[in-house]
Order: structure tokens, then C-alpha cells, then sequence
């Protein structure tokens, strides 16, 4: 993965891009970079704080021969793999706040967006976008208390190109394993051990229905336990739903 890379100094949103290019019949495996996003795309149609030359926007296309439903499992797939990468060239304690955000000291370093192309039971493709915050000094204030970057995190600043390759390194490793089983079973471990809301309370928000409960932790498919409070026991379905820590 990452080794046919597109860059742009600026575009409107990775994403967009690697879609563009899934559309035109880009290989699996290809990477959009850019040094600055002018519409950088967060969940649910929210935007992405992207300033230029300092921070990682990247997405990876991907066309995996899997079941549609079994895509939002390659969000976790990525966040494990960025984890890895940035515990491993900073130091940083960073961990996993489910399903797509990688944070430190409970602010928010890196967003994950997963989006797809399909058609019935069929992927055209898979687009994962990651943005990391490496050299961003400080955050507009509608973030500030929210947001933080590998460099406040550690006091010194980062090449980005070596972390780039670090995360598609641990990427090729965990999908390859992901591919083997059609699941998360060879990193559920793993990830486990990363995740924050492990063990907490949290607050689960569905489309149009709220409620707090334990989380315990994710199972082989990518779903977050949880036990509500009146006892039952729920597995959260990583595409649909937000989980804030209470
Ligand atoms: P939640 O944490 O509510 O579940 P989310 O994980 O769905 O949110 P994303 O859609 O991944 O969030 O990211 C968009 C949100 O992240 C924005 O609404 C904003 O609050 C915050 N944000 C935007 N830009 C940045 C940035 N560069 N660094 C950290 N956080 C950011």
C-alpha cells in the first residue's frame, strides 16, 4: 500500500481525490497526499481543521473482495495501523477512541474517514482517509480544548514523510491479516490494548437514540460491548454511531 502516490499541494479533500481516482480505475494500493486541504471532511458532513504544511491528509484507495457490510472493520484496521506507527516514531502514548480517532491525553492527534463505492453485494472501492496533526503549533479556538499534535504532544516536530511510510508499513501488515480471516481476530488483541474507552463509561449515540453504558472492548468484528444501564448487553455497530467518554 502507498507505494503508487498522487500528490497535490493543495486539494479540496484527499478523499475526494482517491475517489476521483478509484473512479478512474486507479490500482488498489494508491495514495492521495496533500500539503493542504481547502474542504478537509470529518464524519457525518463535519470538516477537518486543515492548514498547510505542517500536518499529514492522506487516503488510501482500496478494492478488497469483502462484503460491503464488513467495510467499516478497515477504519479500525487503519486506526491500529496509525497507532502503531506513531507510538513507534514519537514515543507518544497515543491510543484508539473508537471507532476512527487517535488521541493523546484524551485530545484528539489523528481523524479516520472511511468511505465507499458499491453496488449491491459488489465494492468498486474503498477510500480511508487519515489526517494527522503532526506540526500544528496550536488550534482554532473551537478546537483548541479538543485538538492536539504530535508536536505539543512531544516538544520537538516530526518529517512527515517517514511517518507516512510508518503507517502504510503497520497498514500492509494488519490487512493483510484482516484479509486471511475477513475480520478482526488477528488484532482484536491488540487493539484492545490501545482503546481508551476500555473499562469506561461512555455514551452511546445513535441515529435518534442516546444512552449510557460500560464499554468493554471490541469483538472480532469490529463492534464495540457495551452494557447498558439496565443490564443488557449491546454490540455497537462501528458505522453508525458516535461514543463520547462520561
Ligand atoms: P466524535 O468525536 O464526536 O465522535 P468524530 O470522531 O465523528 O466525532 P470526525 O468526524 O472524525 O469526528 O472529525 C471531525 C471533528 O473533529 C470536527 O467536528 C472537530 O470537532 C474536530 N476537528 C476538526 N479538525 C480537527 C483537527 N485538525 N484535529 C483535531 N480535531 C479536529
Amino acid at each position: 500500500a502507498g507505494r503508487n502516490v498522487s500528490y497535490f499541494r493543495e486539494t479540496d479533500s484527499t478523499n475526494t481525490q482517491a475517489k476521483r481516482l478509484g473512479e478512474e480505475g486507479a490500482p488498489a494500493g494508491t495514495l492521495a497526499v496533500a500539503d493542504r486541504q481547502m474542504a478537509g471532511k470529518g464524519r457525518r458532513g463535519r470538516s477537518w481543521d486543515s492548514p498547510p504544511g505542517r500536518d499529514i491528509y492522506m487516503s488510501l484507495l482500496l478494492r478488497p473482495d469483502i462484503r460491503p457490510s464488513d467495510a467499516p472493520m478497515l477504519t479500525l484496521v487503519m486506526a491500529q495501523s496509525v497507532a502503531e506507527a506513531i507510538r513507534e516514531k514519537t514515543g507518544i502514548d497515543a491510543r484508539i477512541k473508537w471507532p476512527n480517532d487517535i488521541v493523546a491525553g484524551g485530545k484528539k492527534l489523528c481523524g479516520i474517514l472511511t468511505e465507499m463505492s458499491a453496488e449491491m453485494d459488489y465494492i468498486n472501492y474503498i477510500v480511508i482517509g487519515v489526517g494527522i496533526n503532526v506540526n500544528q503549533p496550536s488550534f482554532p479556538e473551537d478546537i483548541a480544548d479538543r485538538a492536539t499534535s504530535l508536536m505539543l504532544e512531544a516538544g520537538r516536530s516530526f518529517l512527515r514523510g517517514p511517518l507516512i511510510a510508518a503507517v502504510m508499513e503497520r497498514f500492509e501488515d494488519n490487512y493483510s491479516r484482516f484479509l486471511g480471516t475477513n475480520d478482526l481476530s488477528g488484532m482484536r488483541e491488540a487493539y484492545n490494548e490501545l482503546l481508551v474507552n476500555v473499562g469506561e463509561q461512555v455514551r452511546v449515540l445513535e441515529p435518534g437514540h442516546e444512552y449510557n453504558a460500560l464499554s468493554f472492548g471490541i469483538n472480532d468484528r469490529g463492534e464495540l460491548l457495551v452494557r447498558k444501564e439496565d443490564g443488557s448487553r449491546e454490540a455497537v455497530f462501528a458505522g453508525e454511531v458516535s461514543v463520547r467518554g462520561i
